[in-house]
Formats: C-alpha cells, sequence, structure tokens
C-alpha cells in the first residue's frame, strides 16, 4: 500500500499509552466525591476549549469522560524512551491540574483539604480503570498469533512490569489480574480483554493494526515503563519478522490453555517461579525447552516463559539488532535485552532485593514488609494507605522519597520531562499536532483534534487529514491551515 513520504521501514513502530488516573479528596469538611475532584481539574480546560476533551501542544490527548477518571493519552511515538518522557508530562498536566482544583476547593471546604491523584488501577471500592498501551502492528500480523503467542508474553512480562496490589487475601504482583476475564477479544463493555481488538487503527487500515493492550498495570517505576515497551516491540518485530519471512517465530508453544487462570495465577506467585502454567501443548513446550533454554529446565512457571521469549528475541537481534536500533533511535535494543535478562537471573536466583529500584511490584512489597517488621502490630489499613500513597502524584510522599534517596532509578531528568510538557515527540504527526495547537491557542482560534485531523473550525474552517502517523511533513492542507492562524 502506498504510504508515501516517510515511508515506515520493516521495524517502525508507533508507540502510545493511556493512563486513566482515580481522584479522591481527604480533609474535615471535604464531600466523598471523586466527580466533584474530576470538575474541578478540569474547570479551568473547560473554561479555555469549552470542552473537557481537548489535545494539547506537546501533541497529546487530555479528557474526562463520564465518571471521574481522567485521562492523558501520550502523542505518538517513535521510541519507547519518547513515549516514556510524554507520559511522565502525563503525570506533570495533572498534577498541576490536581494542585490547582485543590486550592480552589480549600476554599469552600477548608484548609486541610488534600486532593489525591493516583496513578495506579484500582480504587478501594472494588473499581478497576486502565493503563492502555498502544502499538502500531503490521495489518498480516493474525489475531490468532497475537492471542496464542503475544498473551503468554504479557501475561509473563508481570514479573517486571507489575505494580503490586495489596489485597484482602495478600498482596499480588498486578493491579489488574483480578478485572480481567478474557484474552483477545473486541468486546469493550461488559468483558474486559486483555488485548482489545477493536479496529480503529488511525492509520491507513489496509497496512496496520493498532494493538491496544489493556493487561498492563500503570508504573511509577520509569524503567519499568520504558521496558514494558520495549520488551512487547521486540517481541512484535520478531512476529512481524517471521511472518514475512514465513518461519517459524520461536513462541509458538507457549500458546496457554486458559490466559485468564495463568493471568490469575502468575499475578498471586510472588516468586514468580512456583505457580505452573497449564499450556495448550506442554509437551511442545518442553520439548522446545531443551533446545532453546540451553537444557535449563524452569518447569512451566512465568519466569521459563520469559526465559523463552528473551532468549528467542536476543537470538533474533543478533541478525537485526542494528536494523531495530535504526528504526527506535534512542533505545538501544540489545541494552533492552541485557536488562530483560538480567531481571530473570535475579528472580532465578530469588534476589528480587536486588530489583526494588526498577520494579514498582517489589518496590512497594519491600516498603509495606519493612513496615510490618517494625510494627508488627501494623494494621491493614494502614498498610493499604501506603500502597495507594505510592501511587498518588499530586499529595502522595512515597515514591518521591524513595527517589531523592537513591533507592529508585530514572531514566529522564526534570529537563526532559519539562520539554515533554511542551513539545511533541519527534518524527511523528504529533509534531504538526503539536504545531497547530500551539498556533491555535496563540491566535485565540477554536479548534479540534482527533488522533488523524486538526480542524480549525473559527474564524475560519480548515481542516487537514494526517493519516500517516509516520509522516511529520507539512501538506498543503497543514499549510493553508497554519497560514489561517497567522
Ligand atoms: P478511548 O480510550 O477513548 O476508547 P482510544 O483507544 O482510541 O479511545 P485514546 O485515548 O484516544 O484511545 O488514545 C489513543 C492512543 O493511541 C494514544 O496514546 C495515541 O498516541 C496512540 N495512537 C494514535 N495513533 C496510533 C497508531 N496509528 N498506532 C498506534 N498508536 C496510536
Ligand atoms: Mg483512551
Ligand atoms: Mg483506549
Amino acid at each position: 500500500s502506498g504510504i508515501a513520504s516517510g515511508r515506515p521501514d520493516r521495524f517502525d513502530r508507533i508507540f502510545g499509552i493511556e493512563t486513566e488516573y482515580g481522584v479522591s479528596m481527604t480533609g474535615d469538611d471535604a464531600p466523598d466525591d471523586a466527580g466533584l475532584v474530576a470538575m474541578e481539574m478540569f474547570a479551568p480546560v473547560v473554561s479555555r476549549t469549552r470542552s473537557t476533551n481537548t489535545y494539547l501542544g506537546n501533541g497529546s490527548r487530555l479528557y474526562l469522560d463520564v465518571g471521574s477518571h481522567p485521562e492523558y493519552a501520550t502523542a505518538e511515538a517513535r521510541d519507547p524512551m519518547d513515549a516514556l518522557a510524554q507520559d511522565l508530562a502525563g503525570e506533570r498536566v495533572m498534577r498541576r491540574l490536581a494542585l490547582r482544583a485543590q486550592e480552589r476547593l480549600r476554599e469552600r471546604h477548608g484548609t486541610d483539604l488534600h486532593v489525591h491523584l493516583y496513578k495506579n488501577n484500582a480504587d478501594s471500592a472494588g473499581h478497576s480503570f486502565g493503563c492502555h498501551e498502544n502499538y502500531l502492528v503490521r495489518r498480516y500480523v493474525p489475531l490468532t498469533m497475537i492471542e496464542q503467542q503475544l498473551l503468554p508474553f504479557l501475561i509473563t512480562r508481570q514479573i517486571f512490569t507489575g505494580a503490586g496490589r495489596m489485597t484482602s487475601e495478600g498482596f499480588q504482583i498486578t493491579q489488574r489480574a483480578d478485572f480481567l476475564d478474557e484474552g483477545v477479544s473486541s468486546a469493550t463493555t461488559r468483558a474486559r480483554p486483555m488485548v482489545n481488538t477493536r479496529d480503529e487503527p488511525h492509520a491507513d487500515p489496509d497496512a496496520y493494526r493498532r494493538l491496544h493492550v489493556i493487561i498492563g498495570d500503570s508504573n511509577r517505576s520509569q524503567f519499568a515503563t520504558w521496558m514494558k515497551l520495549a520488551t512487547t516491540h521486540l517481541v512484535l518485530c520478531v512476529m512481524e519478522s517471521a511472518l514475512r519471512h514465513g518461519r517459524p517465530t520461536g513462541f509458538e508453544s507457549c500458546a496457554m490453555a486458559d490466559p485468564n487462570a495463568a493471568n490469575r495465577a502468575v499475578s498471586r506467585d510472588l516468586s514468580c517461579r512456583g505457580a505452573r502454567l497449564q499450556l495448550a501443548d506442554p509437551a511442545a513446550f518442553r520439548c522446545d525447552a531443551a533446545r532453546a533454554d540451553g537444557g535449563a529446565d524452569y518447569g512451566v512457571s512465568a519466569l521459563a516463559l520469559q526465559y523463552r521469549y528473551c532468549t528467542v528475541v536476543e537470538r533474533w537481534l543478533e541478525t537485526h539488532g542494528d536494523a531495530v536500533d535504526r528504526s527506535l533511535g534512542r533505545t538501544r535494543a540489545r541494552m533492552v535485552v541485557r536488562q530483560w535478562r538480567g531481571i530473570l537471573d535475579a528472580v532465578a536466583a530469588g534476589a528480587f532485593d536486588a530489583l526494588a529500584d526498577r520494579v514498582d511490584w517489589v518496590a512497594k512489597r519491600r516498603l509495606l514488609e519493612a513496615l510490618t517488621s517494625r510494627r508488627p502490630d501494623v494494621s491493614q489499613a494502614r498498610l493499604a494507605q501506603i500502597d495507594l500513597d505510592y501511587h498518588d502524584i499530586a499529595n502522595g510522599g512515597t515514591y518521591d522519597a524513595l527517589v531523592s534517596h537513591g533507592a529508585m532509578r530514572t531514566l529522564l531528568d526534570d529537563d526532559a520531562v519539562q520539554q515533554a510538557v511542551m513539545e511533541p515527540p519527534a518524527g511523528t504527526r504529533a509534531a504538526l499536532r503539536g504545531r497547530f495547537v500551539h498556533a491555535a491557542q496563540a491566535a485565540g482560534a477554536h479548534y479540534a483534534c482527533d488522533w488523524t485531523r486538526l480542524t480549525l473550525t473559527a474564524p475560519v474552517r480548515r481542516e487537514s487529514v494526517l493519516l500517516d502517523p509516520f509522516d511529520d511533513s507539512p501538506t498543503a492542507d497543514f499549510r493553508s491551515l497554519m497560514e489561517a492562524l497567522q
């Protein structure tokens, strides 16, 4: 199919992260009303744009659906590190909205009022909300392959992507496992799939799918956000490359008999090696194991599956590593795999403490265990409160304290995050969207966007369609749109 300019290379990908936040407020006279907090946060957005759905100068989308979960969807990025920067920019934008809302709410409800803004996936009432990863995938990747070969990876990568959660029946690796009930499906309303196949590619539909990954947790750890995108990218690259060459991927025998049961089992297996996962063809996996895993026998645990994925990717990169790096820009694929294997080796050795500076669930569990050993009588409620505080972007101190004590790694500094608040990622259509939004705001014009369209609604009506997410070069329509804003 003929996307003319900026023709994407075979390993190019678009990454985007949607994060829904939970909100609440505390204080003697604070109403217990999350909807009120969300509306107050969006009051300045509404007064500026007359809408609770807007695009920002960095190309991202900021919106409030019905309910009380403000959402930030990052602009299209070509590199996981750019997507991480945009996700952190989202935290900063949301925090600012929350702290301003707090000032206004204090005038009405007392100076002890605090707004809480949680980058997590479950509230105390048992509701769950999402962090969706978006990956542009070639259309020729069949959904059966996503189900049989990607899903086992997504279920077991929680070893390093899980954000951890205190539940009434104990600590779990993930926030989300208990709220999902289907593998790969297009259902959106009642059922909650791990991968949603709703077909809205926001790109040439003949060439691409947009893979909508629902299974992941929101991460505070920058490393975890970067790694979940980077490792998933590499697994997808192996699949696309194998299909192009009519070869097997090496992931075939990982297909699961019951993804839902496996997902819940992985989330509860704090050793990552104990739970035996039911595969569709266990004999095939064992047979592959001798070859692929160098004779090591990790059973059929989350760890064993991750070793399989890591090893296949590592070998594939021996011949494709340079090409993958050229497509990415900043992230080095071999570095990703080194980090990946390092995590798995630490898990194999039971050396979880070594991961506490990178893996959210390990960091959180260590905090909770330290507190329990200092104060054996600590209440369940207090532990749950610390769990929540770890995710509170507005008034939480737990995660920031870890960072400032050097106990949690960061990959990007304040300046990089501030730059991502102002500027879109490089090399995608988000650059055009960003220029348009900045110009429209400066001119006081009325505008509307979606991912593939920029519309000027007043003083004149003009429109520019951006179907190719990899293309950042201005078209004639775009130029005429910008001229109308001079
Ligand atoms: P909703 O969440 O409202 O149901 P949605 O899934 O379309 O709708 P948005 O919240 O609008 O999600 O976010 C879309 C995400 O997909 C953004 O992060 C964006 O950067 C990303 N994205 C846009 N175009 C593409 C594409 N062609 N391929 C992959 N990701 C894309
Ligand atoms: Mg969304
Ligand atoms: Mg979505």
